[in-house]
């Protein structure tokens, strides 16, 4: 027994039997409250009905969203060897959304086919979306065998087209198994009505799996979440999605390039860890107490440090009800990070279903369809490529703060937008002019970046003001970014020079809250 969970996603077309077989397996491994099956069973009865799986799936449904008994711990099921995940309900609306969006991160996915009924949409859209996230463990299982007589040459038949639909997605399934999971053969134990199937049994294929774990393989990546001055200290808080972290580490940031060592890695409770891995959330001090923003992603300096991209080539699945379009502005979120983005080009439609190319240089991309687009950001953001690290090369694009879609990046450029920046130090030495403290940004038209020193924000801290002189409404902008990313406030006056701000600090310090963001949103 292992305490590694599996996190598995059940995925086809509607009515192939993904409720019933979720039934079965919660009942075959003896997961399921008895009483819960009971009532099922009396209910069942009263109504002349016969009994199905699929209701224990409504019920079990309907109790976790009503929140009642169900926890989390009892929507798993358990296998001698290990405890299981099911991630979200089949059918439920927010399913692929999830999938796309990484809020779902399978580290397995079981591809149900009616086995009367063959390979149907859904099927095929299904698997490219396991094949567009990556999910390579994939266990196929061609269900309702007792509807065709638990026949040989039909199961043969849909195995055979549905490994050719994979291979054009590039998954190659791990196992293809005939199942009834109503009549619960080949689930928990191997059926003598199919004498002929010498593979495995599903739930045997699924303890076969491993928990992907590869992402602590990978070199550092921490997303930073948030930035906090706490015990005269400044925390950059966030999950290590990828690799690990310890004290003494050189690390460097993407997009702005800055870089510094590890001076501790934190949790609330423990202030001095010797090592944070892949999935954990963590606080981490630097040597140096470096200006950096939300967004940013933190890497160790000699193994492969994440680089910061102006322009994405990216495979796109879209859910919004509204078209993608060409030129169109959109929020694109890769892991804490959020740029605006114009899609600047749709090399290729696809119909998401049968993969075939439906347009070239499209003009837009409709519900459900599937493109390979490229965006151009507003500005750097660090980003890998999916195959590189997964963890970094997924994104969710964003219409009026609602997910519409989401993909995987295929390519990352950069046009060196973030070197041409003019660096502003504010160190405690800008604060010396007799009448207050002054920064003149009114000769800087280009872009500017400003790096902040913990002497200088101590010095706000205790009541001082620094009056920017502004010539540009983005060197507003970085204003703004600086006071939301160091608790400030600002006023925003004109005189007869132009426009300036005054920046100041306002109450005590936030109280540190390490929270879990999830992967992508
Ligand atoms: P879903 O839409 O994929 O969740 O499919 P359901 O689990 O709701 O199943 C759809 C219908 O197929 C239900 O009436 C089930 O009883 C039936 N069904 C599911 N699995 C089997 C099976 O192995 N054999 C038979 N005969 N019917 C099944």
């Amino acid at each position: 027994m292992t305490n590694d969970t599996l996190r598995i996603v059940i995925v086809g077309h509607v009515d192939h039997g993904k409720s019933t077989l979720i039934g079965r397996l919660f009942y075959d491994t003896g997961s399921l409250p008895v009483e819960r099956y009971r009532e099922i069973e009396r209910t069942c009865r009263e109504q002349g009905r016969e009994f199905e799986f699929a209701y224990l799936m409504d019920a079990l449904q309907e109790e976790r969203e009503q929140n009642i008994t169900i926890d989390t711990a009892q929507s798993f099921f358990r296998t001698a060897k290990r405890p299981y995940i099911i991630i979200d309900a089949p059918g439920h609306k927010e399913f692929l959304k999830n999938m796309i969006t990484g809020a779902a991160a399978a580290d397995a996915a079981i591809l149900l086919v009616d086995g009367t009924e063959g390979v149907r949409e859904q099927t095929r859209r299904h698997a490219y979306i396991l094949s567009l996230l990556g999910l390579r463990q994939v266990a196929v299982a061609i269900n309702k065998l007792d509807l065709a007589g638990y026949r040989r040459d039909r199961f043969h038949a849909v195995e055979e087209d549905i490994r050719r639909f994979l291979h054009s997605v590039g998954i190659v399934p791990s196992y293809v198994i005939p199942i009834s999971a109503r009549e619960g053969d080949n689930i928990a134990s191997p059926s003598p009505r199919m004498p002929w199937n010498q593979g495995p049994t599903l739930l045997s294929a699924l303890d076969s799996f491993s928990p992907a774990r590869e992402a602590s393989r990978l070199p550092l990546r921490f997303p930073v979440q948030d930035v906090y001055v706490w015990d005269r200290k400044r925390i950059y808080a966030g999950r290590v999605e990828s690799g690990a972290v310890r004290p003494g580490d050189r690390v460097t940031f993407s997009p702005s390039g800055k870089s510094s060592r590890i001076r501790s890695v934190e949790k609330w409770s423990l202030p001095s860890l010797s090592l944070a891995s892949a999935g954990e959330c963590v606080g981490v001090t630097l040597v140096d107490e470096l200006f950096v923003e939300r967004g940013e992603v933190m890497g160790t300096a000699d193994d492969d440090p994440p680089r910061g991209g102006t322009e994405l080539s990216a495979s796109l699945f879209w859910l919004g009800n509204e078209p993608l379009r060409l030129n169109g502005r959109y929020i694109l979120k890769l892991a804490t990070a959020e740029a605006e983005v114009t899609l600047s080009a749709i090399p290729e439609r696809l119909n998401s279903s049968t993969l075939e190319v439906i347009e070239r240089h499209a003009e837009r991309v409709e519900n459900l369809e599937v493109a390979n687009v490229t965006f151009t950001l507003s500005r750097p953001l660090a980003a890998d490529t999916f195959e590189e690290n997964p963890r970094l090369g997924r994104f969710v694009v964003a219409v009026e703060g609602f997910v519409a879609g989401g993909g995987i990046v295929r390519e990352v450029r950069t046009d060196g937008i973030g070197s041409r920046a003019r660096v502003i130090r504010l160190h405690s030495r800008t604060m010396t002019e007799p009448d207050g403290n002054f920064v003149d940004l009114s000769q800087e038209a280009g872009p500017v970046e400003f790096d902040l020193s913990p002497g200088f924000i101590d010095r706000l801290g205790k009541g001082e003001r620094l009056a920017i002189r502004l010539r540009t409404a983005d060197q507003l902008e970085k204003v703004s970014r600086l006071a939301f990313g160091h608790d400030l406030a600002f006023e925003f006056r004109r005189d007869g020079e132009g426009a300036k701000v005054v920046l100041y600090r306002v109450g005590p310090p936030r109280v540190p809250v390490i929270e879990d963001a999830g992967p992508v949103i």
